[in-house]
């Protein structure tokens, strides 16, 4: 006899088995247990919370409630449990009083399984008032905690409405609770523990890595034609996502890759709010639709055929980096992060963090985070490795980054590191000023310009002795000692208002100079793009192994699926992924019967596309 939770895996999800320890998480829920789950994106956290509360229902246990602070994606959410047949419903702030009111009512008479529900409307008198009723007859079966990093200052998501979220325990103490995030380091860890008082909630740690991404950072040198050049030789007519830093920027690149005959979208926090909404749900329901966006588009995205994230410019951390990467592949077929970053990041992420208002301690914290992200950027060695390694996890080189596909040349930057630090030294104790990067680049290298001769500094005993080396190679150099902290930027502000940044010696500038600190450096190349070119028109990965005629089949099956999804206002995945059809093509089925078995395939959706899925693949 099959486990409740499995019963509930096979009929109403179509799957086959739990992955990884989703099993172990399912049954402690299930069985009343407080969980902490932390699992990378993609990894399969909503079946943790989805399985248990539906178990327990049939256990005649009532409604789960998920807390969530995606408004945005709630409507497709609750679609995709409609689909799968599990009464859902949600309330927050988009629906009318009336459809809320009707929400409320059947959730009384205990005609839904799952509540989605926005932090701020949890914790109104209103629904509290509601959940006592449904808890003092025993009709609450559980909580689940989507995204809890957003109760962290320290996660890169901070909600204020998640701290009100702790009146859940302390007003019904025997309802289990369920946290799930995907952000994991310490900090934010012990912080979602503490404020949620989860003290005694199991924790359940994934691996965080995600085999099927291609990590690769690149030299910024002309972003838009690297990034151009990348999705055009790579990903041509496939969905992803280009984040960059500014409102404006996105503005732009959306522009530019629509003048290069792309279809894509912007999405920032500046757009009005229907706007945004749009793009989105055009992201989710349209194929091959590029979203460059800020850090604001992205959170709870479900959409598992994203094929690449692209970053133009550098996030602010490995957590913020990994979370963004990880919205590629979901659906576990090949995927790249690819990030192009250069100096000028380095310089803005830092001088973000010096002007923020915030306390010294956390801006110290900060500066440490950043460190480990400039690091990763600089390695030479495999990207997984250290990527893992942050998040406390130990691995061996993956064969899947750029780094471990080709090893990158490495050169011993420790001399031209000294003759730049001194130089910086040399500058200041001549005249009591600080330059910038540029100048004193020029100087090391020789170079005869104006600001050069103005300041005299063509009589500096280092001016000139770098001239080997090229720019290229003494930007890679400033990269690395201010990565290391080896050498410091410090904001001039000029009487017009302007203000631009200089170097200045630090306390880790003195190892370097004395020749006691090594610094290795990865050559400067071009674009290591991976021989890996598709033509357009290719069919997406998940068909690529089918046969000719089950290529039709996928095809014809592929524009059945868009009608029907149109039909239902939801994203076509939500209806069938890419896989299932591919695994239907390649059956090719005459019968229902054909059909079980099918990844992908449950019970209510066998009983309400079963026909359709055969008479398609019939057609010819
Ligand atoms: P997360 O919320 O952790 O980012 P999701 O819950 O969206 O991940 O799951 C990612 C994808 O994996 C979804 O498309 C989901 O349907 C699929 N999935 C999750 N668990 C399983 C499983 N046990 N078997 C097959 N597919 C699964
Ligand atoms: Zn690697």
């Amino acid at each position: 006899m099959l486990s409740p939770a499995l019963s509930v895996l096979h009929d109403v999800f179509g799957y086959e088995a739990f992955r990884g320890p989703q099993e172990a998480i399912v049954e402690h829920v299930a069985a009343g247990g407080d969980a902490l789950v932390l699992m990378p994106t993609g990894g399969g956290k909503s079946l943790c919370y989805q399985v248990p509360a539906i178990v327990r229902q049939q256990a005649g246990q009532g409604v789960a409630v998920v807390v969530s602070p995606l408004i945005a994606l709630m409507h497709d959410q609750v679609g995709a449990l409609h689909e799968a047949g599990v009464p859902a419903a949600y309330l927050n702030s988009t629906l009318e009083w009336a459809e809320a009111q009707d929400v409320e009512r059947r959730l009384a008479r205990g005609e839904i399984t799952l509540l989605y529900a926005a932090p701020e409307r949890v914790t109104t008198p209103r629904f509290l008032d509601l959940m006592d009723g449904l808890a003092s007859r025993g009709q609450l079966s559980l909580f689940a905690i989507d995204e809890a990093h957003c109760v962290s200052q320290w996660g890169h998501d901070f909600r204020p409405e998640y701290r009100g979220l702790s009146v859940l325990h302390e007003r019904y103490p025997q309802v289990p609770r369920i946290a799930l995030t995907a952000t994991a380091d310490a900090l934010t860890r012990e912080d979602i523990v503490e404020r949620l008082q989860l003290q005694d909630a199991r924790q359940f740690v994934s691996s965080f890595d995600r085999p099927n991404i291609r990590y690769r950072i690149e030299e910024k040198k002309e972003p838009l034609t690297q990034l151009l050049r990348f999705i055009e030789r790579e990903h041509p007519g496939e969905a992803g996502v280009v984040y960059c830093q500014s409102r404006k920027r996105v503005e732009e690149i959306a522009a530019a890759l629509c003048d290069a005959g792309l279809t894509a979208l912007p999405y920032h926090a500046g757009l009005p709010p229907e706007v945004r909404q749009q793009n989105q749900d055009r992201f989710l329901r349209e194929d091959g639709i590029v979203m460059a966006a800020t850090i604001a588009f992205g959170m709870g995205i479900d959409k598992p055929d994203v094929r690449f994230v692209a970053h133009l410019d550098m996030p602010k951390n490995i957590e913020g980096y990994y979370q963004e990467t990880g919205r590629a592949g979901r659906d576990g077929l090949p995927a790249d992060a690819w990030m192009a970053y250069g100096l000028q990041d380095v310089v803005n992420q830092r001088r973000m963090i010096d002007e923020s208002p915030a306390a010294e301690e956390f801006k110290s914290v900060m500066r440490g985070k950043l460190d480990a992200l400039l690091a990763l950027a600089e390695a030479t060695d495999c990207r997984r490795v250290r990527l893992l390694g942050y998040f406390g996890e130990k691995s061996q080189p993956c064969g899947n980054c750029d780094n471990c596909l080709q090893p990158p040349a490495v050169w011993d930057g420790t001399d031209a590191a000294r003759k730049l630090l001194s130089t910086v030294y040399r500058v200041h104790q001549a005249s009591g000023l600080t330059f910038g990067t540029g100048h004193i680049m020029d100087i090391v290298r020789g170079k005869d310009t104006d600001k050069v001769r103005q300041f005299g500094h063509d009589k500096l005993s280092t001016f000139g002795l770098g001239a080997a080396y090229s720019e290229a190679q003494l930007r890679g150099v400033l990269r690395q000692l201010l990565a290391i902290g080896a050498v410091g930027l410090h904001k001039v502000q000029l009487e017009s208002g302007h203000s631009f940044d200089t170097l200045a010696l630090t306390p880790g500038s003195r190892p370097v100079l004395k020749g006691e600190q090594q610094i290795p450096l990865r050559e400067a190349t071009a674009s290591a793009a991976p021989k890996r070119t598709r033509r357009a028109a290719t069919p997406p990965v998940a068909a690529a192994n089918l046969g000719a005629d089950a290529q039709v089949r996928f095809i014809n099956l592929k524009a059945w699926r868009a009608e029907v999804a149109k039909e239902h206002n939801l994203p076509a995945y939500v209806i069938f992924h890419d896989a299932t059809l591919a695994a239907i093509a390649e059956r090719n089925p005459a019968s229902l019967d054909d059909l079980h078995g099918v990844s992908g395939m449950g019970a209510k959706k066998l009983e309400a596309y079963g026909a359709d899925v055969v008479r398609v693949c019939a057609a010819r």
